[in-house]
């Protein structure tokens, strides 16, 4: 991990408050003193159980346990290391972060990669597009003939062609002096059977992928013969991970509102050609949400280009299912969802070259938002026109497209439309979504739950088979428990100075669990002297008919006294005797936490709930003082 100087990212914390940097992403539903609440941004639900506490500066989410302070939040949000967060915020809020110089041995190892790695995209790029005016690329510039591409979009975009043969790119390249690891690294080749690099491209139309800000960081090679697959795309690499990237947003003016999204680079390609500078393409078979994410910094409003055929009509109800559960979740980005379609079956380069421009613009004025979309698919796709509409699956589509909807007008306006074609009562079939909804969220939080009770169960399990004998409750004492008894009273009358020791760190009876363990501990305080404290004379009498762990009391207790080493002075005795106590309170708390956690995920009612919150946030404080006392000691 890089290193940030401390005070730079004390800096950063102090400025980058959690209420401002959270709130990019969500919004805050409720307010309860210090405490805001909002839907969680990482898993999926429906009643709010993300909260923000601004005396701590930290998040925390009672439904997927997800935690941590701002850095941690932007970490988790935009995927980024720890000094790439801290680098993050300290642009948004005014911190000169530097991390360049400190860098460990591993991180700036990583970074001298991916800097070969870019290098080595940017000379392969050179080397295609000369390969593209050669006698060898003809066959490329055919193709780029018969799609229509003027030279200037072939330069604009790089374009190139990669010859047939298994080493061409690869002599060039290592006469350029890249070793073997590196061209490993940049995804441009695969390995023979004899485990050699060989070229990836091969025979191809080349097209360079690249990031926002222009610089390549993958290929993508069409065919040019009958050979298969049609498209060859770079694996994702060191530099290159397909999900977080739109094709050719670098050659989107920036103050664009609206992002046209196709499916392929040859179509988005195409529509910069004919003047539509707002088009990208997804960079693979399906849309992503990073990729949603990434649209809405740039744009208010996307509108999709779907393939008119079975696949594309798939491909637009998974896209527009992810979309929308996407957005339900993130309420703090706000972007609008359109979809548009091609008439006659075509696809978006087809009709900009059959139709032009200006025409084409008119289609994608025409798409339509994403709620109208889906309440005529379910119509579209049920319909025939012999049999008419099949009620029964109008019905299945349309509650199911309904409970996508999270706004709560459309949704109802949804339920009203459909309400002509099923002869029901609107509010019934509103019903109906809201029903399937939940369930859809029962079931994906049935599957986090039983994940989570199966971690639970293998650690209970695994916690009986290492315990040596089962003990019932009464007589339970742990380890630790027992020590802190032995402790204090070995103690005596220091116990009660306090001078040496705060009021609140005297033991009391619920520091322990097991209720003979409590008896002994209630009839040592109320035997104390503030001289001598107890003496194990004494408390042996009481202990006498009791039993600890399975054993008589007072030989458990004896034992135990026994193996417990004993300081070489009174103040070092007073802080292990503290150290023990933080110990055993600090577990009983955490005890405390998973059972209010617990009682959060399953109550129903809204107030009980919130009470549960603020009674986890006061255990999550009070631990947080027992963790500062015992590093003070
Ligand atoms: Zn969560």
């Amino acid at each position: 991990m890089a290193k940030i100087p401390e005070s730079t990212i004390e800096e950063v914390l102090s400025r980058a408050d959690i209420e401002s940097v959270v709130g990019q992403y969500v919004t805050f539903t409720k307010r309860t003193g210090q405490n805001l609440f909002g839907l969680c941004p990482f898993h999926s639900e429906n009643t709010p159980s993300f909260s923000v506490s601004i005396p701590k500066q930290i998040y925390k989410c009672f439904g997927c346990q997800k935690y941590g302070n701002s850095i941690g939040f932007i970490m988790e949000m935009e995927k980024l290391s720890f000094p790439e967060a801290v680098k993050y915020l300290g642009d948004r809020y005014g911190v000169d972060v530097q991390w360049g110089d400190d860098d460990s041995e591993n991180t700036k190892n990583l970074k001298e990669r991916k800097k070969r790695v870019m290098n080595i995209l940017t000379d392969a790029a050179g080397y295609y597009y000369k390969a593209l005016n050669s006698d060898a690329g003809k066959a490329a510039r055919d193709y780029a003939a018969k799609r229509q591409l003027s030279n200037e979009t072939l330069t604009k975009f790089g374009i190139g062609y990669a010859p047939d043969g298994f080493d061409n790119l690869y002599s060039f390249l290592k006469s350029k002096g890249y070793n073997d690891e590196d061209l490993n690294d940049s995804g441009l080749f695969t390995r023979s059977k004899k485990g050699n690099l060989i070229d990836l491209f091969r025979g191809r139309f080349i097209v360079p992928i690249f990031d926002a800000f222009g610089k390549i960081i993958a290929f993508g090679g069409r065919n040019l013969g009958p050979e298969l697959p049609k498209y060859v795309n770079s694996p994702d690499s060191l530099v290159y991970k397909k999900q977080n990237h739109l094709y050719a947003l670098n050659f989107v003016p920036r103050n664009t509102k609206q992002l046209i999204i196709v499916e392929g680079y040859m179509d988005a390609i195409a529509m910069h050609q004919a003047g539509i500078n707002n088009a990208v393409a997804a960079l693979g078979t399906s849309f992503t949400d990073s990729q949603l994410r990434l649209a809405s910094k740039y744009a208010e409003e996307v509108v999709f280009f779907f393939d008119s055929d079975k696949a594309g009509k798939a491909a637009a109800i998974r896209a527009t299912n992810m979309m929308l559960a996407y957005l339900k979740r993130m309420t703090g980005i706000k972007i609008r969802i359109r979809i548009a379609s091609v008439p006659e079956g075509k696809d978006p380069d087809e009709y900009i070259k059959t139709y032009g421009a200006d025409s084409f613009k008119s289609v994608v004025k025409s798409a339509k938002d994403v709620n109208d979309y889906l309440f005529d698919r379910a119509y579209d796709d049920n319909y025939d026109k012999d049999s008419g509409l099949d009620l029964t699956k109008y019905q299945e589509d349309i509650i199911t497209y309904g409970s996508w909807i999270y706004d709560p007008i459309k949704r109802e306006k949804m339920a009203v439309l459909a309400a002509q074609y099923l002869g029901a009562r609107a509010e019934t079939i509103l019903f109906a979504m809201e029903h399937a909804e939940k369930a859809a969220m029962e079931a994906s939080r049935g599957n986090e739950q039983r994940e989570s009770e199966r971690k639970e169960k293998t650690e209970v399990e695994q916690r009986r088979t290492s315990a040596p004998v089962k003990v019932p409750n009464a007589d339970r004492v742990t380890r630790d428990e027992i020590e802190l008894f032995v402790r204090a009273v070995r103690l005596g009358g220091v116990l009660a100075d306090e001078t040496k020791i705060e009021r609140n760190d005297v033991i009391r009876k619920n520091d322990f669990s097991g209720s003979n363990m409590k008896e002994i501990v209630g009839f040592f305080l109320e035997h104390f002297n503030e001289k001598t404290g107890v003496s194990d004379a004494l408390l042996i009498t009481k202990m006498s008919d009791l039993l600890l762990n399975g054993l008589k009391a007072e030989t458990f207790y004896i034992k135990a006294s026994e193996q417990i080493s004993r300081e070489s002075n009174i103040n070092a005795e007073v802080d292990m005797y503290k150290r023990t106590l933080y110990n055993v309170r600090l577990k009983k708390s955490q005890d405390e936490l998973k059972l209010v956690d617990s009682l959060i995920q399953t109550t129903e009612d809204k107030d009980k709930r919130e009470e549960y919150i603020e009674l986890n946030n006061k255990i999550e404080l009070y631990r947080q003082k027992l963790i500062e006392k015992r590093n003070k000691l």
